[in-house]
């Protein structure tokens, strides 16, 4: 039992005090059973409050501290560097929220609020007083990755990895790499080909020794943990002989007379059973389609020197630290009739579109005639307001607006006409709408309830719209191609692969990441990261940097061969259990496995995949299981602590806080004071202030609403270039 407890009760400004009663709470607190010491303090987490905290816990002998302030999502970390740097085990220390679950949502009823803050810290207090000292556990951690998905966003993340020391295991679903970008001709904003930066990424992978590519191959079962997982694959055959005789197997390709739709082209062309996926495809080898082969008898016998369609799969077991999943997306498929697709003769997505684009470099040909104008269809398959798709894939307008450029400067005399909701080319690329609206593309708006309409008028194709700019006037419009602007969609595997890593999808079937800001690239399972697009649309771009910030991440973790993680997981009373399995079976993480020990059967907890969560415990019929820092003890202490009757003293109406007029304090957290360093000389706009103290944006407007709020900045009105609000010291 810890018997000397320090308690602070922070105002956070005003965010708390302005509603909770902080003064009363910090007086209530210092009666309760081991405290020592309770402070009301301005900003629990200014450098100055710190100080004072590492005096008072040296000083007072303090074993252990609780904190009442916001959510321990911001400062848990802060405070437990606290009681670390002032020789405290960092676990013998509780923050309890009083601003997201006090302050906050009770600023209607102040007296209730303060009434809530009091059981909470009541029950902080007698959780902390049970707090045992825990240890980070260490594991090993091999120095190797299994990165699923050889698409751009995956080979950048295995080069960024190899060159930092890592065995690289790249393991590719297809017999070719590079995804979707091996399927674009030229990228925005680079223009250059999609397969040409394959093929730059290929031949940096083939000069790295510690990259193993294999192509054909994938995901089976995963076990293990972070540090240690082993990863089985099935890897296809090409049903070539390794030893082939090229001339023979050449001789095998022109004589292939067996052809199906070419799904590289997404069906505008038909290809040998014999194949790549483009002439320059990489790995530079061919595969062949048993399927499509199985009953050419006898050109199977002709060529039984070099074509086996009876070899078997091969399965392999990686060991690997830790695992990226880079599997890209798919690009929505429109339902049939959908604008005509599918059902009305030049109707096509824009995917389509680009590879038909790449096959005919020198004049646009559908369907043996020549194409002089095309018109795009936006948000086809996204923003349903209605239907699956509620998201915007975001890249799709810059793509289109590209592609527009590309049909001109290829094909010159072709004209684009944009049926669009919404237009956004954003950032850098907001050149490319504006070169487009000059080499006279027309743009359309349309309104979601009243979309356009295809069909056909005799032989021709029509577009058919309400034009929002001209008071909905209806406009008929005809075209050789009607093109969809089709979004991106999870791959259609992803829930099975989702299955084997066990690591959740949202709504939309796109991996989920822990928290879009914090964890951008982890998952809930330690050591799985995801990256690029199968989180979610991304362009090129977004997705390398994505697939970078996890290869950074996982090089972090496991270059030392030792990884270091929290304690909070479950623990089992070996002389308890009885192996029921019960805890096994709700573990949704795999943690627990039967073990025999001391002459029984018993659970035991695998460390490193244990997540805390805390599922197992209330099952245990016997109580055998219980997780760090939420015992039985501490929970049943801190129901205790809350329970206990609370009374209250009733401010008077004129003592009551204001939230307006300036209030005092004796300290300002750290960032304010950058920022009021920073526009003592003259006002400075938000993004001025951001670049000079190199600190993220919204954090500046957050502090500075706060500041503005509390009368320590003001506005000095609207800069014209940047219509932004300038902000001034208040005198
Ligand atoms: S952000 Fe800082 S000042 Fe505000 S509640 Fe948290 S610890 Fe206190
Ligand atoms: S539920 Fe309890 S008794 Fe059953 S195996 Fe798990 S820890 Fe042991
Ligand atoms: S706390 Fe229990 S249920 Fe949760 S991951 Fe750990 S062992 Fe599994």
């Amino acid at each position: 039992m810890k018997e000397r407890i320090g308690v602070y009760i922070c105002h956070c400004g005003g965010n708390i005090s302005d509603y909770v009663d902080v003064e009363q709470l910090s007086e209530m607190m210092k009666d309760e059973d081991g405290v020592v010491i309770a402070k009301n303090v301005m900003f629990a987490c200014a450098d100055s409050n710190q100080k004072e905290m590492i005096n008072d816990i040296r000083d007072k002998n303090l074993d252990s501290i609780v904190v009442a302030s916001c959510s321990p999502k911001l400062h848990l970390h802060t405070f437990r560097g606290v009681a670390q740097r002032a020789g405290l085990n960092p676990f013998n220390y509780v923050q309890v929220n009083i601003r997201e679950q006090c302050s906050w949502p009770h600023s209607d009823h102040p007296l209730d609020a303060t009434k809530k803050a009091v059981g909470l810290i009541r029950a902080g207090i007698k959780r902390v007083a049970r707090s045992k000292a825990l240890e980070n556990i260490v594991i090993d951690a091999k120095k190797a990755v299994v990165i699923v998905g050889a698409g751009v966003s995956g080979m950048r993340a295995a080069i960024d990895l190899a060159k930092m020391g890592n065995d690289v295991f790249l393991v590719e679903k297809d017999f070719f790499v590079g995804g979707r970008v091996a399927q674009s001709g030229e990228l925005f904003m680079t223009n250059q080909k999609g397969k040409q930066l394959v093929e730059q990424l290929y031949n940096e992978i083939k000069s790295l020794n510690k990259i193993t590519l294999f192509t054909g191959a994938t995901l089976e079962k995963i076990s293990g943990s972070l540090g240690n997982f082993n990863v089985s694959i099935k890897i296809k055959p090409r049903f070539i002989n390794e030893k082939a005789d090229e001339k023979l197997l050449n001789q095998a390709i022109s004589e292939c007379s067996v052809e199906v739709p070419d799904v590289f082209n997404y069906g505008l062309t038909r290809r040998k059973a014999i194949y790549k996926n483009y002439p320059e495809a990489l790995p530079d080898k061919y595969v062949v389609d048993a399927e499509a082969l199985k009953n050419e008898k006898e050109f199977l016998k002709k060529f039984s020197s070099c074509i086996d369609i009876y070899q078997p799969d091969e399965t392999l077991t990686l060991n690997a630290g830790s695992v990226l999943v880079t599997t890209g997306v798919d690009t929505y498929q429109p339902e049939e009739n959908e604008f005509g697709y599918k059902k009305l003769n030049g109707v096509i997505t824009l995917p389509e579109l680009k590879r038909l684009m790449e096959l005919n470099p020198e004049t646009l040909i559908y369907n043996n005639k020549k194409v002089r104008s095309v018109a795009f269809i936006y948000c086809v398959g996204n923003r349903q307001s209605k239907g699956k798709n509620k998201y915007c894939s975001r890249f799709c307008c810059t793509s289109t607006i590209h592609t527009s450029l590309q049909l001109k400067e290829k094909y010159k005399d072709v004209r684009a006409f944009h049926f669009y909701r919404d237009i956004r080319t954003y950032g850098k690329q907001e050149i490319l709408f504006e070169k487009s609206s000059k080499q006279g593309d027309v743009y359309l708006r349309f309104d979601e309830k009243e979309p356009p309409v295809v069909e056909m008028n005799g032989n021709k194709l029509v577009v058919k719209v309400k034009d929002y700019i001209t008071t909905k006037k209806e406009l008929e419009l005809e075209t050789d191609l009607v093109v969809l602007v089709t979004g991106m969609v999870s791959r259609s595997d992803s829930s099975s692969l989702a299955e084997i890593l066990k690591i959740p999808i949202g709504n939309d079937k796109f991996f989920n990441e822990i928290h879009p800001k914090l964890k951008p690239v982890e998952t809930v399972i330690k050591g799985v990261f995801i990256g690029g697009s199968c989180q979610g649309p991304k362009n090129v771009s977004e997705s390398v940097q994505s697939s970078l910030a996890a290869s950074a991440k996982i090089n972090a973790l496991i270059k030392s061969g030792r990884i270091s993680l929290d304690p909070i997981v479950a623990t089992v009373d070996k002389d308890i259990c009885v192996w029921c399995g019960k805890c096994a079976e709700v573990c949704e993480y795999d943690a627990l496995k039967e073990i025999k020990a001391e002459g029984k059967n018993i659970a035991s907890v695998n460390m490193a995949s244990c997540t805390g969560c805390g599922i197992c415990a209330p099952v245990c019929p016997v109580d055998a299981i219980q997780i760090a820092q939420y015992t039985n003890d501490e929970i049943e202490s801190m129901i205790d602590g809350f329970m206990q009757k609370i009374e209250l003293k009733e401010k008077s109406g004129e003592e009551e806080v204001q939230a307006e007029g300036a209030v005092t304090m004796k300290e300002y957290p750290q960032i304010w004071k950058q920022i009021l360093q920073s526009i003592n000389e003259k006002p400075k706009t938000i993004p001025e202030i951001s670049k000079e103290l190199e600190i993220n944006n919204d954090l500046v407007t957050y502090h500075l609403m706060t500041m503005n709020k509390y009368s320590i900045v003001e506005s000095a009105g609207l800069d014209k270039k940047e219509t932004y609000h300038l902000y001034k010291q208040k005198n």
